[in-house]
C-alpha cells in the first residue's frame, strides 16, 4: 500500500517512507523483507523520534496472528511482536500469570517497547527487555532466525534491544512471575533535598516508585508507590495525598490506574494509564536521559539548576529507577540506572533550545538517552556511552550485510554514515 502522510502516535513525525505493508502471514512478511531494499518495522507507533521511519517499506507486524501462549510449566509466554502490552496482560492474568513489570502506558506494542529498552520503574525491576528468553526474527535474506537466552549467550544480549536494526521480531518467549495483587498511594510535596540524604531509601520504599516535578521549585509534588498488596510502605518523608491525582497538576485522574491503597491485579496498578482508556493520539513530546543510579541527586540538582528554563515548557517531568543489565543497546547497560524523563508542550522549536541545555548540563553523566524519545545529541556522540556498540555493530552487519534495515537515524550509531 503506498503511504500517505502516516504520522507517529504523537504526529511530531511524519513518515517518509514510500509504503505501508502489513503482512497476514510469515510468508507474506518475509516476501516484504526481499522484495524491499530498504524496510524497517513500524510497532504501535509510540516513538518521539525518527527511530522507525523508513526511506523504503514501512512493515507493520500487527495483521499477523496475534497469539499469545502461555507454558504454564515454563512459566512463560511466547507472544506475537505486534500484541500490545494491556492485551498481553490480561491474558497472562487469566493464566495466574504476571509481567514483572509495565511501562506508564500498556498501549504500546511489545517488540517496539523492547526494541527500544523501555521500562518501568523499580530499584530491583529491570526493564521490560529483560523478561525476553527468546525471540524469533526474519533476518534480511527472509530467514528465520531464533535466538535464546539459554543457547546464544552474548549474541542474544546483543539482540534484545536491536533498534530494530537486525530484522523484523516476529515473536519473544518472555518469563512470568506468578500473578500477584498490587495496591498504590500517591503521597504529595517530597522536597529535592530529602532526596540528598534518602535517594535510595526513597526509590526502595516499594517495588515501583515514581516521583513527578513539575521543576517550578526543587520539589516534587507527587510521588507513587506501587507495591503488593499487603506489604504497606512506610513513607515518612512526605504525606499522602487526599483524593486520587493525575501527574499533571490539574489534570482530572479519571483514566489513572486506581490508587489510595485499593488492591487489584498487578497490571491495573502497574501502569499509571488504564488500559481501557485509548487515547488515539498525543498532545505532547518526550525525552528521557538515564543516567548510573549512583548519579541521580547530582543530575536531579543539575537539573534543577536550569529549571527556570525547563519549567514553561514541561508538562511534568518523572524520575524512575531499573536495575541494570547486560543488554548490549540498553540505557541500563551495566549500570543501576535512573531515568529522568520529560513530558513537554508539544512545540519542538520551544523545546529544542531547552533539551540541548539540559543535555549540556547532563553531560558530565554520560546519560544515554532513551531510544525512543527526542534529544539532539547527534547518535555519533552516544558510542562511548555503549560498551558494546562495536559487537553490535558487527552483529548488524552480519544479519544486515547490505543495511537493508538502516535508517538516517540509525546510519551514524552503525558507522554507515
Ligand atoms: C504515552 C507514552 C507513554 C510512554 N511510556 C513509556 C514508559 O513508561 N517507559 C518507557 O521506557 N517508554 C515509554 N514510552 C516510549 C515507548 O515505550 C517507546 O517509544 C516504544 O518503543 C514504543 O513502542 P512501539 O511499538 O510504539 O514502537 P515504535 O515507535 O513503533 O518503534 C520503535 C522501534 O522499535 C522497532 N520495532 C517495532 N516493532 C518491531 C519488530 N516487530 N521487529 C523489530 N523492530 C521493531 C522499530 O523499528 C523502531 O526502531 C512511552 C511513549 C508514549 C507515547
Amino acid at each position: 500500500m503506498v503511504c500517505r502522510m502516516l504520522t507517529n502516535w504523537a504526529g511530531n513525525i511524519a513518515f517518509t517512507a514510500q509504503r505501508l505493508d502489513s503482512p497476514a502471514t510469515l510468508d507474506e512478511l518475509r516476501k516484504s523483507v526481499t522484495d524491499s531494499a530498504r524496510v524497517r518495522v513500524l510497532g504501535s507507533g509510540h516513538s518521539f523520534n525518527e527511530i522507525a521511519d523508513s526511506e523504503g517499506t514501512l512493515l507493520s507486524v500487527a495483521g499477523l496472528p496475534p497469539a499469545v501462549e502461555v507454558d504454564r510449566a515454563a512459566s512463560t509466554v511466547r507472544v506475537a511482536a505486534g500484541v500490545r502490552y494491556a492485551e498481553l496482560a490480561r491474558q497472562v492474568h487469566q493464566h495466574g500469570f504476571a509481567l514483572h513489570n509495565m511501562a506508564s502506558l500498556p498501549h504500546i506494542s511489545v517488540a517496539g517497547s523492547v526494541a527500544t529498552g523501555t521500562h518501568g520503574s523499580g530499584n530491583e525491576n529491570g526493564s521490560l527487555a529483560t523478561a525476553v528468553r527468546e525471540l524469533d526474527l526474519i533476518t534480511a535474506d527472509g530467514e528465520l532466525l531464533t535466538l535464546s537466552r539459554e543457547h546464544d549467550g552474548e549474541r542474544f544480549n546483543g539482540a534484545v534491544v536491536s533498534l530494530g536494526a537486525l530484522g523484523v521480531v516476529t515473536s519473544l518467549t518472555l518469563d512470568l512471575v506468578p500473578a500477584f495483587e498490587m495496591a498504590q498511594r500517591v503521597h504529595t510535596g517530597l522536597p529535592l533535598s530529602v532526596l540528598d540524604e534518602h535517594f535510595d531509601a526513597v526509590t526502595s520504599a516499594a517495588y515501583s516508585v515514581s516521583m513527578f516535578t513539575d521543576w517550578r521549585g526543587p520539589r516534587f509534588g507527587q510521588v507513587w508507590l506501587k507495591y503488593e498488596a499487603g506489604r504497606e510502605p512506610e513513607f515518612p518523608w512526605a504525606p499522602e495525598a487526599e483524593g486520587p491525582l493525575h501527574p499533571v497538576p490539574g489534570v482530572s485522574p479519571e483514566h489513572c490506574t486506581q490508587q489510595q491503597g485499593v488492591p487489584g491485579p498487578w497490571h491495573e496498578r502497574l501502569p499509571h494509564f488504564r488500559a481501557e482508556f485509548t487515547p488515539s493520539n498525543g498532545e505532547e513530546l518526550q525525552s528521557e536521559y538515564l543516567v548510573d543510579r549512583a548519579d541521580a541527586v547530582a543530575a536531579l540538582h543539575a537539573v534543577d539548576s536550569v529549571r527556570e528554563a525547563v519549567a514553561p515548557v514541561l508538562q511534568i517531568c518523572e524520575v524512575r529507577t531499573m536495575a541494570g543489565d547486560g543488554l548490549w543497546l540498553s540505557p541500563a547497560y551495566g549500570r543501576d540506572t535512573v531515568g529522568l524523563h520529560f513530558t513537554w508542550v508539544k512545540d519542538m522549536e520551544a523545546v529544542e533550545p531547552v533539551l540541548r541545555l539540559l543535555e549540556e548540563r547532563l553531560a558530565p553523566f554520560a546519560p544515554r538517552p532513551h531510544w525512543g524519545k527526542v534529544f539532539t545529541v547527534p547518535t555519533t556522540q552516544l558510542t562511548d556511552r555503549y560498551p558494546r556498540l562495536a559487537e553490535f555493530r558487527s552483529l548488524a552487519r552480519e544479519l544486515d550485510p547490505a543495511g537493508k534495515f538502516t535508517n538516517a537515524f540509525l546510519a551514524p550509531l552503525l558507522g554507515e554514515a
